[in-house]
C-alpha cells in the first residue's frame, strides 16, 4: 500500500509531485519522499511521516528539476526504518531512482541471487531495494555507453523474468528519463496522463487517476501489464509491452478499500464499482431476508463504506443515516500497532449519534472485515447506544487469507474469517445477523464498469494467488505480519 508519482514537466516539477503525493496520502502515512533530476545531480529527500511533514516550503523549492517521481509508503514488507523511505537511488549505472508499490513473492530468490551472482549489496530489507538492484544490473547488461529505449524495454522484460508479485514502478535514470512498468498481471495500478503548457507537452504516472486530476493532467489511460512506458528528458513517450501476455487480474481490494472514489481505474470509476456492490449486497439480504427485513435504518462505518451503503439503503428502500461520526484528526485505527491499541483507538476514533440508534434495527455497513476489531466495538456502541437488533453487513467477501501484492494485510490467525464459518464470525462479533458479499458478486459489481475486466487478484477471499508463491512463502509471510513480529519491529 504505497503511492507513486512521476512527473515530466517543461519546468520545475517539484511542487506538482509534493501535492500529487498529498492525494495519494491515503496509501500510505508512514514515509515520503521525493527526487528530481537538477542537471546532472539528483535531488532527493525523504523521511518518516506524512507529506506534509516530511517536506516544508524550502525543503521543496531547494529540490530542482523538471522531472521527478515522489513516492509514499505504507510498509508491507520489511521494516518501518527511515532507511526504507523511498525513493531509493543506485549510482551505477547512470544513477537511478526508484519508486514502488507492491510486494514481491520471490525476494528472497533475487535476494541470494543479487549477492551470489549479480555482486550487488542490498542494504535494507525492503523488496523494493532489491527490485531496484535487479533493473540496474540488467540495465547495465544493457549498456551500450549510449542508452536507448530499446535497451531500456529488454531490461525491464528481464526484471519480469526474474522478479514475480504485484508491483507498479517509477524508474528516474539520470541524463535518460522516466521509466514506468506494471507487473505483467497487472496486479497494482499505475496511470497515464498529459497536459499542454506554453512550453510543451508534460506527462505524470501515478497509482490514481485522482492525482492526474488535481494537477490538471488528463487521464490518458492506464499503463497496461507487462507494458513500460519511457519518457525521455526531451519528452518523447516510448511504450512496449516487455512480458509475455498473462492473466490480467488487477487487484479487486483497490475497489474495495484502498482507492480514492474518485479515481478510474481500469477505466472503471471505484465510486460507481462501490455504488454497485451496495445494490448487490442489497439483493443478497432480499434474497435472505425477504422484503419484510425489518430493517429501520442503513448506518455506514464511515468512510469508505458511505457509498455501498448509499445504494444498498437505497435499494432496500429505508433511509441510511449518519450514526457514527469520525474524527479525522487521529490516524487510522489498523495502523496502530498491538490489539490492546487497535481497540482503545477504535473507540477514539468514533462516536455515536444516539438518537439514531435508540430502539432501532440497524444494518451497519463496512467495506471490509478484516480482524473484526472495528466491526466488534461498533456493535457494541450500537447496542450501548440502545439499538434494538444490530446487523452488520460487509460489501467485500470474509477475508480469510493473506495479500502478498501489497495490500498490507495481518497474520492470517489475526484474520476473524479465517477458518471460520459466516455464523461464527456473526457470533465472534456479537451481531444479530451478518452477511457478506459474494465475491462473484464484488467481481461483477468492479467488472461491470469495464467488459474487458474477466480475472482480478481476489486471493485474499480466495486463497488464490495469480502469480502462484513459492513453497514457504506464506509460512514466512505469517511470521513477518503477525501483531507480535510488528511490536517487536517497532521497538528494535
Ligand atoms: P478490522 O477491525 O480489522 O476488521 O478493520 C476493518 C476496517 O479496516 C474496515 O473498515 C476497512 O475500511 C479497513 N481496512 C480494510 N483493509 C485494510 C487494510 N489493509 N489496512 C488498513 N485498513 C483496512
Amino acid at each position: 500500500m504505497c503511492g507513486i508519482i512521476g512527473i515530466v514537466g517543461t519546468t520545475e516539477v517539484a511542487s506538482a509531485l509534493y501535492d500529487g503525493l498529498t492525494v495519494l496520502q491515503h496509501r500510505g502515512q508512514d514515509a515520503a519522499g521525493i527526487a528530481t533530476v537538477d542537471g546532472a545531480r539528483l535531488r532527493l529527500h525523504k523521511g518518516n511521516g506524512l507529506v506534509r511533514d516530511v517536506f516544508n516550503q524550502s525543503g521543496v523549492s531547494k529540490l530542482h528539476g523538471r522531472i521527478g517521481i515522489g513516492h509514499c509508503r505504507y510498509p508491507t514488507a520489511g521494516s518501518t526504518d527511515m532507511e526504507e523511505a523511498q525513493p531509493f537511488y543506485v549510482n551505477s549505472p547512470y544513477g537511478i531512482a526508484f519508486a514502488h508499490n507492491g510486494n514481491l513473492v520471490n525476494t528472497e530468490v533475487l535476494r541470494k541471487e543479487m549477492f551470489e551472482d549479480d555482486r550487488r549489496h542490498i542494504d535494507t530489507d525492503s523488496d523494493s531495494e532489491v527490485l531496484l538492484n535487479v533493473l540496474a544490473h540488467e540495465l547495465q547488461l544493457e549498456d551500450r555507453g549510449n542508452l536507448t529505449a530499446e535497451h531500456v524495454f529488454k531490461a525491464v522484460s528481464a526484471v519480469h523474468a526474474r522478479a514475480r508479485g504485484g508491483y507498479a514502478c517509477l524508474a528516474l535514470i539520470l541524463g535518460y528519463g522516466l521509466v514506468a512498468f506494471r507487473d505483467p498481471n497487472g496486479i497494482r495500478p499505475l496511470v497515464l496522463g498529459e497536459r499542454e503548457t506554453v512550453g510543451g507537452r508534460e506527462y505524470a504516472v501515478a497509482s490514481e487517476s485522482v492525482a492526474l486530476d488535481v494537477l490538471g493532467f488528463k487521464r490518458v489511460r492506464d499503463v497496461e501489464p507487462g507494458e513500460a512506458v519511457i519518457i525521455t528528458d526531451g519528452g518523447q513517450l516510448h511504450a512496449q509491452r516487455c512480458a509475455p501476455d498473462a492473466v490480467h487480474a488487477p487487484c479487486i481490494f483497490e475497489y474495495v478499500y484502498l482507492a480514492r472514489p474518485d479515481s478510474m481505474m481500469e477505466d472503471v470509476s471505484v465510486y460507481k464499482a462501490r455504488l454497485r456492490m451496495g445494490e448487490k449486497l442489497a439483493e443478497k439480504i432480499l434474497r435472505e431476508r425477504g422484503p419484510d427485513h425489518g430493517i429501520d435504518a442503513v448506518i455506514p462505518i464511515p468512510d469508505t463504506s458511505r457509498t455501498a451503503a448509499s445504494s444498498l439503503a437505497q435499494a432496500l428502500g429505508v433511509p441510511m443515516r449518519e450514526g457514527l461520526v469520525k474524527n479525522h484528526y487521529i490516524g487510522r485505527t489498523f495502523i496502530m500497532p498491538g490489539q490492546g491499541e487497535r481497540v482503545k483507538s477504535v473507540r477514539r476514533k468514533l462516536n455515536t449519534i444516539e438518537l439514531e440508534f435508540r430502539k432501532k434495527n440497524v444494518l451497519l455497513v463496512d467495506d471490509s472485515i478484516v480482524r473484526g476489531t472495528t466491526s466488534k466495538q461498533i456493535i457494541q456502541m450500537a447496542r450501548d447506544a440502545g439499538a434494538k437488533n444490530v446487523y452488520f453487513a460487509s460489501a467485500a467477501p470474509p477475508v480469510r487469507y493473506p495479500n502478498v501484492y501489497g495490500i498490507d494485510m495481518p497474520a492470517t490467525a489475526e484474520l476473524i474469517a479465517a477458518g471460520r464459518t459466516v455464523k461464527e464470525v456473526e457470533t465472534e462479533l456479537g451481531a444479530d445477523w451478518l452477511v457478506y458479499q459474494d465475491l462473484e458478486d464484488l467481481i461483477w459489481a468492479v467488472s461491470d464498469g469495464n467488459e474487458d475486466l474477466k480475472h482480478f487478484d481476489t486471493s485474499c477471499f480466495s486463497g488464490e494467488y495469480v502469480t502462484g508463491v513459492e513453497a514457504g512463502y506464506l509460512a514466512q509471510q505469517e511470521t513477518q505480519r503477525s501483531d507480535a513480529a510488528k511490536t517487536e519491529r517497532r521497538s528494535a
